[in-house]
């Protein structure tokens, strides 16, 4: 059997509305987490809403975590938030390669790459977010994309690290477009990923690295995901921002 504990996290991009909003989820949220959840549990919040949800789920055990950090530590970086600030909130995880940061704000493999060592020369933990777009899909690049992203964005980082990096593989064509990928098809690439990461780090290590899958994961898809031997955790945005949804998706059917 598996060490990998598995993770479920919620991504709420730019979400919800407002800071009440805000505080209101992650209480419902942090409700429904208790000693039978079969998952460690984290919610990536919009950085104005940090601080107050790290309140909101107070001791429930829910970390809480922001959705990207920059990679210096202070000055004239207008609109930047730093690791030291996000840390100093009580967040000790952090997302980097979100498909909407490298697509919207064209952030490239060398900047995640940053982002990456910079979180974990924090001791932050790092959701590296990876996975191919429709058009490399379609031309079944998934492998070789996948394979390119985890070397560029993990270039430098130590064994030792690893145990602070979660992957999510998460196929560009299945964020919140309501199509998820199959769970057999998620789970040969998660396998790809793996083989990947023990080439680079050995299959020991490689064997303790939680891979999450995102994609319009539901209450409906999750259970089917979850009984793969290669997935260990979702990676979930709309059913994050519905605490009963997203409950249901934290206490998982094994
Ligand atoms: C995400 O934003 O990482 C994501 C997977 O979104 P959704 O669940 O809405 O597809």
């Amino acid at each position: 059997l598996s060490a990998r504990t598995p993770f479920i996290a919620g991504n709420w991009k730019m979400n919800p509305g407002t800071k009440n909003e805000a505080i209101a989820l992650g209480k419902e949220i942090a409700s429904s987490f208790s000693d039978s959840t079969p998952c460690e549990v984290a919610l990536f919040a919009p950085y104005p809403f940090l601080d107050a949800t790290v309140g909101a789920v107070g001791s429930s055990g829910v970390k809480i975590g922001a959705e990207m950090a920059f990679v210096e530590e202070k000055g004239a970086f207008t609109a930047a938030v730093s690791v030291s600030m996000i840390k100093s909130l009580g967040c000790n995880w952090a997302l980097a390669g979100h498909s909407e940061r490298r697509c919207l704000f064209g952030e490239t493999d060398e900047d995640i790459n940053k982002q990456v060592l910079n979180l974990l020369n924090h001791d932050v933990g790092c959701i590296l977010c990876i996975g191919e777009t429709q058009a490399e899909y379609e031309q079944g690049l998934v492998g070789p994309i996948c394979t390119t992203q985890l070397k560029k964005n993990l270039l430098g980082v130590t064994a030792e690290q690893m145990a602070n990096v979660v992957i999510a593989y998460e196929p560009v064509w299945a964020i919140g477009t309501g199509l998820t990928c199959p769970a057999s098809e998620a789970q040969d690439v998660h396998a790809t990923c793996r083989g990947v990461l023990a080439d680079m780090y050995g299959a020991a290590i490689a064997d303790t690295v939680r891979i999450q899958y995102g994609g319009s994961v539901t209450p409906e898809t999750v259970d089917e995901l979850m009984a793969k031997p290669d997935i260990d955790g979702a990676l979930v945005g709309g059913a994050s921002l519905v605490a009963e949804k997203f409950s249901r998706i934290i206490n998982f059917k094994v």
